[in-house]
């Protein structure tokens, strides 16, 4: 099922959310539902707080990058092959410069703007089955795995833009919350006026 994506200036993307364990009811629908709505909407990762479930779940399917002719065969296949389902993830180590990359969000149709992340980072997760797995990542991957797991904390990609370009977006942000925007997969908006 399809379910919808919640847009910019609602609550719930603002929350830290709560690590989960197997019993958390109806995982595996949730987990189900959520690859759909991601594919649906042609992203490459979906956080539960964009579906309105402030707890530490996202997943990511990175292949679609893979196709970028700009980059090394070795990162083609690894992103190819980066689709994961990430519970009770943290970021254990990261390192290397940062680097700016355009970034998009499923929850704010429209912008997209260079945000800076770190080069490589070491994560710990637990995967659909609960099963712990420790892992490096280096560019795009990383950088996927960044924006996600700043859902789960509460952070949005507009938070790390100067504070010049936050006032440039002000307006356009408060219009996405409205729902004042043509978004071509099912969304649910906060401060949409009632009909
Ligand atoms: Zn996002």
């Amino acid at each position: 099922m399809i379910l919808p994506i919640i847009a910019y200036g609602d609550p719930v993307l603002r929350k830290v959310g709560v690590e989960i364990t197997a019993a958390y009811p109806d995982l595996e629908m949730l987990i189900t539902n959520m690859q759909e709505t991601m594919e649906n909407a042609q992203g490459v990762g979906l956080a539960a707080p964009q579906i309105g479930k402030a707890i530490r779940l996202f997943l990511i399917d990175a292949s679609p990058f893979a196709e970028d002719p700009d980059l090394s065969k070795e990162e083609q296949t690894i992103l190819s092959n980066f689709k994961h389902i990430f519970i009770n993830a943290t970021i254990v180590k990261s390192e290397g410069e940062e680097w700016a990359f355009n970034e998009g969000c499923l929850s704010i149709p429209d912008i997209r703007e260079d945000v800076f992340r770190q080069e490589t980072i070491t994560i710990e997760y637990q995967d659909e089955t609960f099963k712990k797995h420790t892992q490096t990542l280096s560019g795009l991957a990383a950088r996927v795995f960044q924006h996600e797991y700043d859902h789960i904390e509460g952070i949005l990609f507009t938070d790390k833009l100067s504070s010049l370009k936050k006032r440039l977006l002000k307006k356009k942000l408060d219009n996405i919350s409205k729902g004042k925007i043509n978004a071509d997969y099912r969304m649910r908006f906060p401060n949409a006026k009632k009909r």
